[in-house]
């Protein structure tokens, strides 16, 4: 059985711990390898590394970072399909999805390239007689990464690309259910030009990841998972003295006004509901029709819709599924039995995913697409996060409870409005209490140049990922204000440019 372990100081590092973790072929569901569980020591061992590795990388000048960067966007791009199979064989997405999240992190990579603009910090001159001020940007040292299992490729690289960038060295701890593709950035890191240290990956469990959240080294953690765990990481970080930024969960609405072009609305939702089976945090877990004709239309065409829904395994040859299996076993069994929980509250399952069947899927995780009606905001299927191919139509009679709806759910992650109605837009972008907005729009995911967080417990921390925010995360501000001893100019008389 093949070992996945570490990534340190440069090269693959087999690792010590006894203790593993098996990861799975979701399409199969057979093992194809197992992870090493690294130790606290290994991990300590990591956090050495890269603190070692920060004296020599942030006096490293921007442009150089830069130059590297830019050669990492040129080999992944070259290596896009083999990522995209990676991440298909480990997580289950179909192959476009999974080419798609290696882009989106791409667009990361390219934001950081930049950095030579970004971290040129501020300048006033004459700030007193013969004062002058500035603000640099500087890094911060050691930054802890910790990512979930629905975007192996595209998460980490929210992070670790604009980390770098600014100077900073970097623990990475992926999760261990799809550890390959993080590997495998590593190595291609290294064929850019980073210096051993800068980059490291420490494959493990709580064991790892409680030393990146205590030890002093460790300045900074950045966190995408679900929202017990982000809150964990929030408070002990915090504890600890360290910068941290840690998304969670997430239940997005999608409201959809009696004039809204339902056809786009619809296809809009298809993709947003079901792609990627559901495991995305922007995914649209709740349609809102504004008024009864609305709801029994959009329900009418998402059920011919959902008929078409292919569900197979992520790899094949020729077309794509539209979905493919879920990560695990586990995680099937838990969407199952919620959509068991939306039948016994009361909600209408409309269609029922669990009866779908996958022609040769032998063992794999898969569960076709449901969609629920009538489901009210106190039911489970409602309030909590179920991470799957399970759509429900919450139906309201206004604008107004619709907004009243969505602002009281305990997530504000993302959401979307349909319509045609410019006014009604302004007002939903103004009152909704969600960090991302999407205006006919059905997963607004901002672009790398702009900031990635949502609002209320899909979010512990005030900065968000990568855009301006990334930046600020990654550097800390020192503002010197400072003055010469006047009449030196006139004793010297002469100014040199400093060689390069
Ligand atoms: P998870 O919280 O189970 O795991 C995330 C990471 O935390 C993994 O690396 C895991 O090893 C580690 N971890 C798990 N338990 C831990 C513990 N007790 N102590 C310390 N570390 C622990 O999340 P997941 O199941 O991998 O990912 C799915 C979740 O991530 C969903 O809730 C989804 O909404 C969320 N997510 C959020 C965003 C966002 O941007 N807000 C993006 C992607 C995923």
């Amino acid at each position: 059985m093949k070992t996945l372990s570490h990534y340190l100081n440069g090269q693959l590092s087999a690792g010590q711990s006894q203790r593993t973790s098996p990861v799975y072929n979701p399409a199969t569901g057979e093992q194809s390898a197992q992870v090493a569980l690294a130790t606290a020591d290994e991990t300590r061992e990591a956090v050495r590394i890269a603190d070692e590795a920060f004296v020599a990388w942030s006096k490293t000048s921007p442009l150089k970072r830069s130059r590297i960067l830019f050669k990492f966007k040129a080999l992944v791009e070259e290596h896009t399909d083999e990522l995209a199979r990676l991440i298909s064989s480990e997580h289950g997405k179909v192959f476009s999805d999974a080419k798609g999240e290696v882009t989106r992190g791409l667009e990361v990579v390219e934001f950081a390239c930049g950095i030579p603009h970004l971290q040129k910090g501020e300048h006033s001159m004459n700030v007193g007689t013969g004062v002058d001020s500035y603000s640099m940007m500087q890094p911060l040292g050691v930054c802890a990464g910790i990512s979930p299992f629905n975007f192996p490729a595209m998460v980490p690289m929210w992070m670790f690309p604009i980390a770098l960038a600014c100077g900073n060295t970097f623990v990475m701890k992926p999760s261990e259910k799809d550890p390959s593709t993080p590997l495998r950035l590593a190595e291609l890191l290294k064929e850019a030009g980073l210096p051993d240290g800068v980059f490291n990956v420490v494959n493990g469990d709580k064991e790892a990841v409680d030393v990146l959240l205590t030890d002093e080294r460790v300045q900074a953690v950045s966190f995408v998972g679900s929202t017990p765990i982000a809150e964990y990481i929030y408070a002990t970080a915090s504890a600890h003295g360290k910068r941290v930024q840690a998304l969670g969960g997430a239940k997005n609405h999608m409201v959809i006004m009696p004039d809204a072009d339902l056809d786009q609305a619809v296809g809009a939702l298809m993709g947003a509901a079901y792609g990627s089976a559901g495991e995305r945090c922007m995914a649209i877990s709740v349609a809102v029709p504004v008024g009864e004709e609305t709801a029994n239309r959009l329900r009418e065409k998402l059920v011919a819709e959902l008929d078409k829904l292919t569900v197979g395994p992520g790899l094949v040859d020729g077309p794509d599924n539209d979905m493919g299996p879920l990560i695990t076993r586990e995680h099937r069994d838990k969407v199952a039995d919620y959509i068991q929980v939306g039948v016994d509250e009361g909600a209408e399952l409309v269609v029922d995913g669990r009866q779908t069947t996958v022609d040769g899927a032998g063992d794999g995780y898969f569960i076709g697409g449901s969609l629920f009606d009538h489901v009210t905001p106190s039911m489970r299927i409602h309030s909590e996060e179920i991470f799957g191919p399970v759509l429900a139509i919450a139906r309201v009679a206004s604008f107004d409870e619709a907004v009243g709806m969505i602002n009281a759910h305990e997530y504000g992650n993302g959401t979307a409005i349909f319509t045609r109605d410019g006014d009604a837009a302004r007002q939903y972008c103004e009152q909704i209490q969600v960090g991302m907005v999407g205006v006919n729009v059905p997963i607004p995911v901002p672009m790398a140049f702009h900031s990635f967080g949502g609002w209320k417990r899909s979010l512990f921390g005030p900065l968000h990922m990568h855009g301006p925010d990334g930046v600020r995360f990654y550097t800390r501000m020192k503002t010197i204000t400072q003055r010469w001893p006047s009449g030196i100019r006139e004793e010297t008389n002469h100014f040199t440019m400093p060689t390069m």
